[in-house]
């Protein structure tokens, strides 16, 4: 299943390898909702488990298998399930593989929907405790005879914390916890959470891998490090069916897309598809840039704070250098006080105030007035997130119009 080629030579040659009619060299757009077979023996085994195929694409789907199939290669995993959404994925696996009064500890400095989807959570019943994970202490302090999982990202959003996360790694080895791992910000490019013995991966299609901002879509990967044999939520009926080591990915794919119907669309995982060929060139270049306007923003007198985990004066810059290939195209700056945050947005002619990031072009966002917003100011300040705060998501434009547009604006 892992290839030992390299990263990019993987993925642009993966659906060839399945040779689909014609010699295409891309897996088809395969838009039939259902399939039909000769011997209504095959559809049975189909939907026991007994054998591989496709019944009802909420299911599954080989445009979409085709996609999955690439990110569990970028991930080094056994296999992946893809969502319509980031978002999907997180919340179809939560669902799936939790029961009432079950235990998470997750970390602090989460992506705004995700602390707030956790939130409902809390509010049917799981029991989720939030805690400064960049020191393993915190997170140690917190697991109890009911936690199952620990749940973190690599970089957050939008401050760059790194939490310690090979340090939770091998805790969760000890206590035997899901570790789930939300990998969106490095993508598999920079880091394979299986490096620091992640259970599951998560990845927002949407953001690098498809990385051109023009599909939704999510996925959680199987590193095949947990062992699902002794998982007490896994149902029985799936025990009888298939082998230990596919139960946790079985019950995500039935319990959590099939039933909750976060399906992601043949159409949108080809573009995610084609998207993710570039995926290294594209976050080479990205970071590239970051790092250069991270250096120009640290020296600027206009600019009070930068976030960025290439520079040595982030407190986790040694840990990111040791775990990740680069340092990621995401920052956060503080502009000086005399600076109007909106009036210098504003100011920026090629830069676009926009939510995504992870795009081919460079947007910038005021987080604490758009993004986390709904939050509210106290669970800001716990998640470091000041009111001037920018969130910038560097793209891969020509860095000395990107250097220019941000002279302009600050000048
Ligand atoms: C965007 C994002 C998500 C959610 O992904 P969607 O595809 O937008 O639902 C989850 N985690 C992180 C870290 C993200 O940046």
């Amino acid at each position: 299943m892992i290839s030992k080629r390299g990263f990019t030579t993987t993925i642009l040659h993966s659906d060839r390898l399945t040779k689909p009619e014609h010699g295409a060299l891309h897996q088809p757009i395969h838009t039939s909702v259902t399939y039909g077979y000769e011997d209504v023996q095959d559809l049975v085994d189909i939907f026991q488990n007994k054998k591989k195929g496709y019944a009802y694409s909420r299911q599954g789907n080989p445009t979409v298998s085709a996609l999955e199939h690439k990110v569990t290669q970028m991930e080094n995993g056994i296999a992946t399930i893809a969502f319509s959404t980031g978002m999907a994925g997180i919340s179809a696996t939560i669902l799936a593989l939790m029961k009432q009064g079950d235990h998470i500890v997750a970390s602090s400095y989460l992506f705004g929907n995700t602390r707030s989807v956790f939130q409902s959570f809390i509010d049917i019943g799981l029991d989720i405790t939030f805690v400064d994970a960049t020191s393993i202490d915190n997170v140690r302090n917190e697991i109890k005879d009911s936690t199952k999982m620990v749940f973190v990202e690599t970089i957050a959003n939008p401050a760059t914390q790194i939490v310690e996360l090979d340090k939770i790694g091998d805790l969760c080895e000890e206590k035997g916890l899901i570790y789930m791992v939300d990998n969106t910000m490095t993508s598999p490019y920079l880091f394979k959470p299986i490096k620091v013995k992640a259970s599951l991966v998560v990845n927002s299609l949407t953001k690098y891998i498809g990385g051109h901002g023009n599909a939704l879509g999510g996925s959680v990967t199987d590193t095949g490090l947990f062992n699902w044999a002794n998982f007490p939520n896994i149902f029985e009926g799936f025990k009888k069916q298939v082998k230990p080591e596919v139960l946790g990915m079985t019950q995500i794919r039935k319990k959590g897309l099939r039933d909750a119907g976060g399906t992601l669309s043949p159409e949108a995982a080809h573009s995610i598809s084609i998207g993710s060929e570039t995926l290294a060139l594209r976050m080479e270049r990205a970071c590239t840039n970051a790092f250069a306007l991270a250096t120009f923003f640290e020296s600027h007198p206009m600019i009070k704070k930068v976030y960025y985990p290439g520079l040595k004066s982030h407190p986790q810059h040694e840990l990111a250098g040791r775990l990740f290939l680069k340092y990621g195209a995401l920052m956060s700056i503080e502009l000086d006080n005399s600076i109007d945050c909106f009036a210098f947005l504003n100011k920026l002619k090629l830069v676009i105030k926009s939510s995504n990031l992870g795009d081919t072009r460079t947007l910038a966002i005021p987080v604490a007035h758009t993004i986390f917003n709904e939050l509210g100011a106290a669970k800001r300040v716990e998640m470091g997130i000041s009111d001037s705060m920018i969130r910038l998501s560097i793209g891969i434009e020509d860095l000395d119009d990107l250097v220019e547009d941000f002279k302009e604006a600050l000048g």
